[in-house]
Formats: structure tokens, sequence, C-alpha cells
């Protein structure tokens, strides 16, 4: 049989999701999560949604949109029920319904607070997109309003569910590399005029908020510490009216409390592929591309071993899925979420304070 090398991937992917720990069937026996979306964008429509429709236990039972012909159409696709569309004004009657166990907040950086708070005192869990919020305060305010209704509150570092990182994470934690000594990471892309990302109001800030958070959240799980000191460098080199409320460029550096430095990279004004490099006393370990929704890449390189290089899938079974299901996991058997509210409070701190050092 010939494969091509598409052929390779599609059956690494299938093969990294269908290693993915599942719950036992007997706790859960046709148990699923009913996930209201708030926000039908990119992410949401392309990803969460097809993600939902693969998992073993999640399913959209309800959206929230301000585009009624969107709604219904998404409505139709996933077997939502009319009275399971809500407006933006009526979010809050999402309490009367026991279709939805949890809300998935898909919107605009700034509005996420909003939204998870309020989805949290309608009585139901949130999966929340990054970055969390854009203050340490609404961070804080998500995380008591979710604890004061007694839900689960997840922050969607869908990174953190995929395969390959996971597997970067063990070879770091079980020695295979050595002690870790620097880590590179870089995360970019030139952004059109006009999109939300470059407003205050809404982005809450640039690129860091948006795409550098991944490299500061892979710096902090690929090392498990949190960084000692820091020190950031943002610019503007494109005077053409896209970056007038927030930075184009942010280099910023890391100190962690075992030694290890970090180094990083983000933009909106060039096309930065997503990657991380972790040198460490016994070799290195690339991932590239690293947080791209598939196509991930993990090669390593270790001193007088061979090479190791692993491809992920190309299409993103291994991270939607996982993700959503790791939520309903934690509904199921009453556990703290893997990446809960405290652990996007923590990036929200570092990004102010990598703004202050700017
Ligand atoms: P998007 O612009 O495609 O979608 C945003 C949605 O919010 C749209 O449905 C829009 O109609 C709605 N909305 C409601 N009020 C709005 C307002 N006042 N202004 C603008 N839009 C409004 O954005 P997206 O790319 O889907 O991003 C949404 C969130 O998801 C962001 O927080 C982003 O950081 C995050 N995100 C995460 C990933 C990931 O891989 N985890 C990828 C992309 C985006």
């Amino acid at each position: 049989m010939n494969l091509t090398r598409r052929d390779l991937a599609r059956l690494t992917a299938a093969a990294a999701f269908s290693r993915f720990p599942r719950l036992g069937r007997s706790q859960d026996s046709g148990r699923t999560i009913g996930y209201c979306i708030v926000g039908l964008g990119r992410i949401s429509m392309q990803h969460f949604m097809p993600g939902a429709r693969l998992s073993q236990y999640s399913k959209v039972t309800a959206l929230v949109s301000g585009h009624r012909d969107k709604a219904e159409r998404m409505a139709a696709e996933y077997h939502v029920p009319a009275k399971s569309i809500y407006s933006y004004e009526q979010y809050d009657a999402i309490a009367q319904n026991k279709d939805i166990d949890a809300v998935y907040i898909a919107l605009p950086n700034s509005m996420h607070a909003e939204y998870s708070i309020r989805g949290a005192r309608a009585g139901k869990h949130v999966l929340c997109e990054k970055p969390m919020c854009t203050t340490v305060a609404d961070a804080e305010a998500m995380i008591e309003a979710s604890r004061r209704a007694g839900k689960k509150l997840m922050i969607a570092y869908r990174c953190q569910y995929e395969p390959l990182h996971q597997r970067a994470i063990r070879m770091i934690r079980d020695g295979t590399l050595g002690k870790v000594q620097a880590i590179e990471s870089s995360f970019g892309f030139n952004i059109g005029s006009g999109e939300w990302r470059t407003t205050r109001k809404l982005g809450g800030g640039g690129p860091l908020m948006d795409v550098g958070i991944y490299c500061l959240n892979a710096c902090r799980y690929l090392t498990g510490e949190e960084p000692a000191e820091l020190k950031g460098y943002s610019s503007v080199t494109d005077h053409d009216g896209r970056f007038a409320e927030v930075e184009e460029h942010l280099s910023w550096t890391m100190k962690f409390p075992s030694g290890a430095v970090a180094a990083c990279n983000t933009s909106y004004g060039v096309n930065m592929p997503g990657f991380f490099r972790v040198h460490g006393a016994k070799g290195m370990l690339h991932m590239e591309p690293a947080f791209n929704y598939d196509g991930v890449r993990l090669s390593v390189h270790l001193e007088d071993k061979p090479p190791i290089d692993t491809l992920s899938g190309d299409r993103d079974p291994a991270q939607f899925p996982p993700q959503a299901d790791h939520l309903a996991e934690c509904i199921f058997q009453n556990k703290e979420p893997k990446t809960p509210g405290e652990e996007g409070l923590r990036d929200m701190k570092l990004m102010t304070a990598i703004y202050r050092s700017c």
C-alpha cells in the first residue's frame, strides 16, 4: 500500500486522538454535556463546533448570536431547536434551559468576563476562550463568580490538550531532555485593518493578548515553572493606522527560578510561524508549527541519538474534541479542569507585567 504524506498525517492524528484518555464507559454511559455557544465567529463555527461534533461527551445544544439568520443556519446544521437560539439581550434566559450545561465564550477578549460571569450566575459551567479576559480584576471576578455558583471555569488553552505538546512536556519532566536551559518561542501574523483585535476596547491589548499568549503559556507548561523576572519591549514600525491603539511588535524575556531563560516574540505586523525550541542539557526539542490547529510537528535532537520526528494530523481532531470532553469529564467527576480560571489569571498577571515593563 502506498501511503502519501497526507495519509500518514491523518493516520497519526487519528491515532493521537484515540490515545487521548477517555472516561470509563461505566461512569458516563449515554451522558453528554450540552454547550451553549456564545458568539458565532471563526473559532466557534470553524473549530469548536465541528470539534464538539467529533467529541464523545459534548454536543452543541444552544446558540447566542446577534445575527438570527446565521444562528438559524448553524442551528439547522447542529440540530439546535429554535427555542434554544438567543440574542445577546436574551442571554440570561439560558438559566431556564435545562439542555445547557455549559457556555462556551468565543467573543472579543474584553467581553469574556461579562459573559462568563453571567453564564456562571445562570447556573452554567464556563469554557472561556483565551485570553481569559483583559484585566487581572476581571479574571479574579470570573473565578469568584464560578466559585460562588459552584460551577467549573475552564480556559480554552487547546494546546495543553494536544498529544504532541503533552509528549514534549513528558520528555522534559522525565529528564529525557536534561535540565532546561533556554527556550525560544514566537507567534505572529500580519493583521488586516479594521479588526476588533486592533482596538484597545475589544482586544484589551495587541498580539501579546491574542497570539503571544501561546508562547507565554508554553514557556510555563514546558518548564513547569512560573517566571521570576521578565522584561518587555514593544514597538510600531508600520505607521499605517492599524496600530494607533495596540502594539505592533512585542518581544519579551523571562527568567525562571531554576535559572532557565526564555526569549519570545509576537507581532501583528509580520507572519511569524508559531514555534518553540527548548534547549536542554541533553539536547533540543523543536515544535514547528507549534500552535496551529493542525499539522503540529515535533522534532527531538538528543546528543548521540538519531533525531525523532513526529507529525500530528492535518485536521484538528487532536485539539478541540479532547478540550470539550475534558470539561465534560470534570463535570461528570467533579474534578478541577487542567486549565482552570487560575491558569488564565496567571497569564493575565504576567501579560500585565510585560505591558508595564514595555
Ligand atoms: P471573530 O471576530 O471571528 O468572532 C467574534 C464573535 O463575537 C462574532 O460572532 C461577533 O459577531 C461576536 N461579537 C459580539 N459582539 C461583538 C462586538 N461588539 N464586536 C465584535 N464582535 C462581536 O473572532 P474569533 O477569531 O472567533 O475570536 C473570538 C475569541 O476566540 C477571541 O477571544 C480569540 O482570542 C479567541 N480565539 C481563540 C483561538 C484558539 O485557537 N483557541 C483562535 C482564534 C480566536
